[in-house]
């Protein structure tokens, strides 16, 4: 009677998994762009009291490198990055009619030691990393010699609403980066703008 149950049990795994793998496929779109050098994806929102920036990018984009540093130049390239990333308020300019004011900045990358490793633990879901080094040691490539780095920045705004835009200084400060994939997500809708270093104003309105 038991292994009745256990067995029915059992039965309903699949679909438990197939359930979690649709939740989760939401959350794991940030993780899916390609590891492009000069490219990165900036995932924006629109809150009534925040803006939250989201940016994955190639470690080269930011160091022109993607492992741990190894000489002092560049263990001094990588507290410049910090220091820059965490004056994100430099990087990225809201419309003052937003009267916006950065609250944090959280960095993750693994090779360079920073934030928790929890992205880690998506990544056979989100790149199916594990499977393809099995199948073929070659793909498996975006572990051994490429690496991301994840930035969190969150502004605190009297009125995020009124955001009309953001200016992006980043192309001035990290000369590898020539393109961002931007994803804007507001209480009005979701749309996507390409970023470049000549035409650099995020625009919040549709
Ligand atoms: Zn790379």
């Amino acid at each position: 009677m038991s292994a009745f149950t256990l067995r029915r049990a059992f039965r309903a795994l699949p679909v438990l998994a197939a359930i979690l793998a649709a939740s989760s496929a939401v959350p794991a779109l940030a993780q899916q762009h390609a590891h492009t050098h000069g490219r990165m994806s900036l995932d924006v929102a629109v809150d009534a009291q925040t803006l939250t920036l989201a940016i994955e990018s190639p470690l080269d984009g930011f160091l022109g490198f993607e492992r741990a540093p190894r000489t002092d130049a560049e263990r001094k390239r990588v507290s410049d990055m910090v220091a820059r990333l965490n004056a994100a308020q430099q990087l990225f300019v809201p419309d003052p009619a937003a009267e916006c004011t950065l609250s944090s900045v959280t960095m993750s990358s693994a090779v360079l030691g920073l934030g928790e490793p929890k992205k880690e633990e998506d990544h056979p879901q989100g790149h199916g990393h594990d499977d393809t080094k099995r199948a073929d040691g070659k793909k498996g490539h975006a572990d051994d010699d490429h690496a991301d780095i994840d930035v969190d920045i969150v502004f605190n705004c009297a009125k995020a609403s009124q955001a009309r835009f953001i200016d992006v200084k980043l192309f001035d400060a990290f000369k590898r980066i020539r393109a961002i994939d931007a994803q804007v997500a507001t209480p009005q809708g979701q749309f996507k703008r390409n970023l470049r270093p000549d035409a650099a104003r995020l625009n919040l309105v549709r």
